[in-house]
Formats: structure tokens, sequence, C-alpha cells
């Protein structure tokens, strides 16, 4: 055994010791490091610094209670997250998740995630996570408003534009943000840049809303390009229906693909016309309803009960969007005798450690989230330096700088592929290239 594989392989054994009960945290370690071994064949001095050890170690974990008063008067108890997981590059940011799913493990994997997302988008930000195992489902706008509001009482105490600064993520969309800065302004005063994915009328973002689903358009269309193809008459399957999903398929269909399905958690629309994103979106974002009541407003649309990747349907592109481990590896299988040809990750860590081995041995073009959707958090950044300057850039000005940032994150995850001797491998591209620059800033720093 090589010295860098046994140095990987010990603080893995490190990291399971010491969280075994965090099954995301740990699937997300296992498949990075799984990446690592030429980096640190070529780089010894980062097993000297012993990087990853401290990478793994979350700088700060805070857990908190949220009390809160449902509609009946009755008292909930909910549990709050914010895991400040690395400082090196520049605040910490990234996405409050409500979901009831929520707990440490999947905080930590996806902050875990984060560091190296924001670093590859090329913009000062550190990586972080944060949410609560409160469920947004069937609840009433001033039930989310007094939980929203108690989850930042406690919050606010660990944020600020220039430390730590949260956005949205599963469950946690423009109405949410509201209530929560709200709720940071009564308590800490106007502080616009604290948190992004604001809306318009105080210190939003034009495009923050559509970032992730075109970046991801974009990031999807570089590697086509790259690989002497286009979305041309291509026929895509997206999972989800949330906010990734919808601006995936919007941006997707307009350079020339068909999107043919989207999905909830019960179930898939199929639509071998082309998803009619209207319906679509009057449904999730206005009515906020199921996604089975497609099928109710459109003739071609067919509902079918469960994952959309257990579907037998002939396509190109796959498009995951809803989360974590959606994919198994059993999945993967159909989807490369369904015909695909390239997966890019819209959600964070859909595809499970099995589903990633399939794609590489039928050798798929594959996009990984952290490249893929680094979008969103991108023009999260991008928000913040226009609350700074107290300015406000048009669409199209913010649409343009994603789209640059989308290009130049596949270019530098080639880059990186090739100067390691794994080209074409965009996974290892995008995690040496994120973790390189992260390693070597915090080697500057001093042991911090
Ligand atoms: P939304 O809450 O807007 O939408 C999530 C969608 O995924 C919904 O359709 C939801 O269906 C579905 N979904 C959620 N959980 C499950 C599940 N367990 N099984 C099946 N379907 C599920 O979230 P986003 O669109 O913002 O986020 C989607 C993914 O993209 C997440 O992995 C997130 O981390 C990632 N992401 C988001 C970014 C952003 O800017 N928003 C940035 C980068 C990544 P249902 O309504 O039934 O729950």
């Amino acid at each position: 055994m090589s010295k860098a594989t046994d140095y990987l392989q010990h603080v893995y054994s490190v990291i399971e010791k010491r969280d075994p009960n965090q099954p995301e945290f740990l699937e997300a370690i296992h498949d990075f490091f799984q990446t690592m071994t030429p980096v640190f064949e070529k780089h010894p001095e980062y097993i000297d610094e012993n990087i990853l050890e401290r990478l793994t170690e979350p700088e700060r974990v805070i857990q908190f209670r949220v009390p809160w008063l449902d509609d009946l008067g009755n008292s909930q108890v909910n549990r709050g997250f914010r895991v400040q997981f690395n400082s090196a590059i520049g605040p910490y940011k990234g996405g409050l998740r409500f979901h009831p799913s929520v707990n440490l493990s999947i905080v930590k994997f996806l902050g875990f995630e984060q560091i190296f997302k924001n670093a590859l988008t090329g913009l000062p930000i550190g990586g972080g996570k944060g949410g609560s195992d409160f469920d947004p489902k069937g609840k009433s706008d001033n039930e989310i408003m007094r939980f929203c509001q108690s989850f930042m009482t406690e919050l606010s105490k660990y944020i600020g534009l220039d430390t730590d600064v949260p956005a949205g993520d599963i469950g946690v969309g423009g109405r949410e943000i509201g209530y929560l800065y709200g709720q940071y302004k009564r308590l800490r005063g106007s502080d616009r840049g604290v948190l992004t994915g604001k809306g318009l009328t105080y210190g939003g973002s034009l495009a923050r809303t559509e970032a992730t689903g075109f970046g991801l358009a974009y990031y999807t269309e570089e590697m086509l390009k790259a690989n002497n193809s286009d979305f041309a008459g291509k026929k895509v399957v997206v999972s989800g229906a949330g906010n990734v999903a919808i601006y995936a398929i919007q941006k997707v269909t307009e350079l020339g693909g068909k999107v043919i399905t989207c999905s909830d958690s019960n179930g898939y629309i199929v639509d071998e016309n082309g998803i009619d994103l209207d319906i679509v979106k009057q449904i999730k974002e206005v009515e906020r309803g199921r996604i089975s009541e497609y099928a109710d407003r459109v003739s071609s649309g067919e509902y079918h009960e469960g994952s959309v990747w257990d579907a037998k349907l002939s396509y190109d592109i796959a498009l995951p969007c809803a989360t974590q481990n959606e994919i198994s590896g059993e999945q993967a299988k159909l989807l490369v005798e369904n015909g695909v040809k390239a997966v890019a990750e819209g959600a964070n860590m859909p595809s499970d450690t099995e589903a990633i081995k399939e794609y590489q041995n039928a050798e798929l073009l594959y996009g990984p989230a952290k490249a893929a959707n680094a979008g969103g958090v991108a023009v999260s950044a991008l928000e913040m330096s226009q609350n700074s300057m107290r300015l406000s850039w048009s669409f199209e000005e913010v649409d343009d700088r994603l789209k640059d940032i989308m290009k130049d994150i596949f270019a530098q995850s080639v880059k990186a592929a090739d100067e390691y001797g794994v080209s074409g491998d965009y996974l290892s591209g995008a995690n040496i290239a994120g973790f390189t620059k992260v390693a070597d800033t915090m080697i500057i720093q001093g042991l911090v």
C-alpha cells in the first residue's frame, strides 16, 4: 500500500470511529477520499500537515432547540443545526434545509460538500450548512412564520455578513427567507447581507431563484460540448419539482432539450410532449400542491407512484434534482439500459456510491453535484457583493456572470483531472480542484 492510500484509510477509520452513526457524512467522506489518491501521491506535504483530519472536522457545530406554537395553540419543539465547517477562504456560506429527515449527519455531509463547491466558484466563501427537522408540508403560513422566527432567534447569535451567511435549500424558499430575515432585522438591525435568496424589494439578487437550475443546464452544456454533443433534440429526465428542478427544466428546454419528467416524493409525471412548465410552476410555486395534479390538467401527462429512476423510459440525459441517495446502484443500471449517456447532479449527493460506480463502468459523462449545482451559491455570493456595494445588477448581468462561473468550474475540473492523470473524470477533477485550493489556503494560515 502506498503512503497516500495508507493515510487516506487511516483518516477514514478515525472519522468512522468518531462518528459511526452518521451514514450520510461517512458516505460523502468515503466518495471524496476515493478520488484523492493521486493528490496525496503527488503532494506528500499534505500528509505531513495532516490536512484531511483537519478538513473533515467542522470548525464549529451548533445545535439548538426551536420551540414554536402551532395554530391550535400547542407547543411544538424541533431541533435546529448550523455547521460552520470551514472558513479558510471566506465566511461560512451554505443553505438551510427544513425537512423531517434533517439530522447532524445530513447537515455535516452537506457542509462538507459545500466547502469544495464554494471553492470552485472562485468567490471568497467558506463552507457551512444548517437546517431543522421541521416539516413545512401542510403547515399554515402563520405556523411557518412562527417557526422561522423562533429558529432565527437562536441562529442570529451565530451568523453575520462577514462570518456566516445562510441561504435556502430543501423546504426553504422565498417565503421562509422573508420570515427569517424579518426576525433577524428585529433582533440585530438591518444587515441585508446576512442572508441570501432574499426578495427583490429588500436586497435580493435578480436570477438567484433561477441560479441553481440554470447553472446546472450551463454546466451540462459545457460537458456535452466538450464531448461533441449538445442538448438539441435530446430527451432529458429531471427528478424533483422544486426550485432546482423547475429552473433546470426551463433552461434545458431553452437550450433545445426536451424534458419529459418531473417528480415529488410521492411519484412522477411522464409527458412525452415535454413538461409544461407553466403548469408545474402554478402547482408547486403558487398552490404548493402535489405533482400528481399535473396529470389532471395536461392530457399528455401520466402520473405514476414511486421513483422516476425505476421507470423504463428511453432518454439521453439524467438530471437528478430532488435529494441525496435518490439513485441506487440498481437504478443506475436501469438508467444505462434506458440509453442514458450523461448524468449531471442538481441535487446534493443524489447518486449513492454504487450508482457512481455504475456510471463509471458504463463510461457515462458524469457531472458531480459540487460542480454542477454550484450556480446557486455562486449567485448567492454575487448577492452578497451587490448588498455590500448597495447596487443591483440586471438579470442579464447576473446570468452572464453565472454562465462564466459554470464554464470556469467545468474548465477547472478538466484541468485538474488532466494534471493528476485522470482525464475525463470530472468527479475527481472537481474534488481535486476544490480541495487543493482550500488545503493550500489552510496551510498558509497555519495550524487553525
Ligand atoms: P425544494 O424544496 O424546492 O424541492 C425539493 C424537491 O425534491 C421537491 O419536489 C421534493 O418533493 C423533492 N424531494 C425532497 N425530498 C425528497 C425525497 N426524500 N424523495 C423524493 N423527492 C424528494 O428544494 P430544492 O429544489 O432547493 O433542492 C433540491 C436539491 O438541490 C437538494 O438536494 C438541495 O440540497 C440541492 N441544491 C439546492 C440549491 C438551491 O439553490 N436551492 C443549491 C444547490 C443544491 P416533496 O415536495 O414531495 O418533498
